[in-house]
């Protein structure tokens, strides 16, 4: 249930409408916005009724049902967008772009220090890299772990750049956390609703990728999982799903980037690399996605994609990278966005 403010309620008025919510056995989100503030009174549907008394309360306007399933998530709660903070940058705000660079995994030193460098001369306002890999073979290539998580640190305190870096599962979460300023989700895990619950527990901002085999609702009701935590710092990734095309990895959905924008509030990122599955494809897909109206861009960069441990043949080399972000500017103009130049951590 939303239970909508009226525009000249008290701080007081609200704080005892929380109490109430609590006391019926709900936990209460409160959202102010520009004229008012709604209260999102979220829990177990089948003692929904009760909360309708609350219209009586002094200071309550109106108490509306939430139809959608996924409730923190949805437009309905939320007429705004949500912006993302990570450091000085803002994720989701309207006119900004950011864009996530760097290698599939982590591999080495030298590795994640030219990928940084290169991708911030380029243009790039955040650098990803894996330390934790989900790989089809055990074995392949498993990520340099705790190692390579001490490379990111360098890398950022080198370069400023924030650190985007998967979270396999929730035995590492601690770890990773005192790492990464955005811990990602990957497809494979969309649906681990222990590691989702963990994540929601923190207060650090989630990247959440689209499953390959996922619903655009699928992927909402994962990010309400986090939501419902307390955790409000969630980005949703689309990523490609699995179809019968052959010719690329995945097939990028850009569909999904409108459809998300019209049910939710949270920002929507695209990942053009592992969506295609080819390097020679991901410039063209990347400016689709800012021409789909997306918030950003996540896009894997190696300094010498012949020789990567994961993912080369989707993984633009250097030069290849600062060609595309140049290419992308008059997209971005005509979207009226511009890219946050990048911004140290905390700073
Ligand atoms: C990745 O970002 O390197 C990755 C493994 O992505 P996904 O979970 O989308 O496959
Ligand atoms: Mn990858």
């Amino acid at each position: 249930m939303i239970v909508v403010m009226k525009p000249n309620a008290t701080e007081k008025q609200i704080e005892l409408v929380c109490t109430q919510i609590r006391e019926m056995g709900f936990q209460p989100h409160p959202i102010q916005g520009v004229e008012r503030t709604v209260i999102g009174a979220i829990g177990d549907e089948r003692g929904r009724e009760q909360l309708q008394g609350l219209a009586l309360v002094e200071g309550v306007e109106a108490v509306i049902p939430i139809t959608k399933p996924y409730k923190l998530a949805s437009r309905e709660l939320r007429k705004e967008r949500s912006v993302i903070k990570v450091g000085n940058l803002e994720i989701g705000a309207p006119q900004q772009f950011v864009v996530m660079a760097g290698p599939c995994s982590v591999e080495s030193e030298e590795q994640i220090l030219e990928a940084a460098r290169c991708v911030k001369a380029a243009g790039a306002n955040i650098l990803r890299g894996g330390a934790f890999k989900p790989r089809t073979s055990p074995y392949s290539f498993q990520g340099l772990e705790k190692k390579g998580l001490e490379m990111l640190d360098t890398a950022r305190r080198k370069t400023g750049l924030p650190i985007v870096t998967e979270v396999l599962g929730a035995e590492d979460l601690d770890l990773i956390a005192e790492h990464a300023d955005i811990l990602q989700i990957g497809a494979r895990n969309m649906q681990n609703f222990q590691l989702l619950k963990a994540v929601g527990r923190t207060r650090k901002p989630v990247l959440l990728k689209r499953g390959m085999m996922s619903t655009l609702i699928e992927l909402l009701m994962s990010a309400e999982y986090i939501l419902s935590q307390g955790n409000p710092n969630v980005i949703l990734c689309e990523r490609g799903i699995r179809t019968f095309e052959t010719q690329t990895r995945n097939t990028l959905d850009l569909s999904a980037v409108p459809v998300l924008k019209q049910l939710t509030h949270l920002p929507v990122i695209v990942d053009p690399a592992h969506g295609t599955g080819v390097r020679s494809l991901v410039p063209t897909m990347s400016k689709a996605a800012v021409a789909a109206g997306c918030d950003g861009l996540m896009v894997e960069v190696h300094p010498h994609p012949e020789h990567a441990l994961s993912d080369g043949a989707q993984s633009l080399n250097p030069d290849e990278f600062t060609k595309m972000m140049q290419a992308l500017q008059p997209y971005l103009a005509l979207e009226r966005r511009s890219l946050h130049s990048a911004a140290a951590v905390g700073a």
